[in-house]
C-alpha cells in the first residue's frame, strides 16, 4: 500500500477533526492526523500533545514558554538553539545544564491553567553557585 492510499485510509478512519468535529477531506494538510485545516485545531492538538507530557522530567515551562530538554549526548548534528548552553532550575530544586534545549513556543492562554511554569533559567554564575549547595543536580 502506497503512501497516498495509507493517508486516505487514515482520513477515512478519522472521518472528522477530533478537535472541532468538521468533516475531513484529502485536501486538508493534517487530515491523516485527524485534524482539519484550521490553525486553531492544529494548535490545540499540538498543545494537547504537550499537556499529556506535562510532568515529564525533560519538560520545562519558563515564563509561559514551553521547552523540551533534549538528550545531552545526542549524536544528532542538530541541537536545540544550535547547541547554546542553558542552566535551568526546576521548582522542585532539580538543576539542569543543557546544550540541547528545544523551544515549542508560547503556551496558549487556555492551556496555561493546566501548564504552569515549573522552572526558571539561571545564569551560569547562579548555576555554579547553586551546585555548591544543591544535591539535586541532574547534569
Ligand atoms: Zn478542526
Amino acid at each position: 500500500m502506497g503512501f497516498k492510499e495509507d493517508r486516505e485510509a487514515k482520513i477515512k478512519r478519522f472521518k472528522v477533526c477530533h478537535i472541532c468535529g468538521r468533516e475531513l477531506d484529502v485536501d486538508m494538510g493534517h487530515a491523516s492526523m485527524g485534524i482539519c485545516d484550521s490553525p486553531k485545531c492544529f494548535s490545540t492538538d499540538f498543545w494537547i500533545g504537550h499537556l499529556a507530557h506535562k510532568n515529564d522530567e525533560n519538560v520545562a515551562r519558563i515564563k509561559g514558554l514551553h521547552y523540551i530538554i533534549g538528550e545531552e549526548d545526542s549524536k544528532d548534528s542538530f541541537r536545540g538553539f544550535a547547541g547554546r548552553k542553558f542552566y535551568i532550575k526546576f521548582n522542585n530544586g532539580i538543576l539542569v545544564k543543557t546544550s540541547n534545549l528545544w523551544h515549542q513556543g508560547t503556551i496558549p492562554e487556555f492551556f496555561k491553567q493546566y501548564m504552569q511554569d515549573n522552572a526558571k533559567f539561571l545564569t551560569r554564575e547562579e548555576y555554579l553557585d547553586e551546585r555548591r549547595t544543591n544535591e539535586q543536580v541532574r547534569i
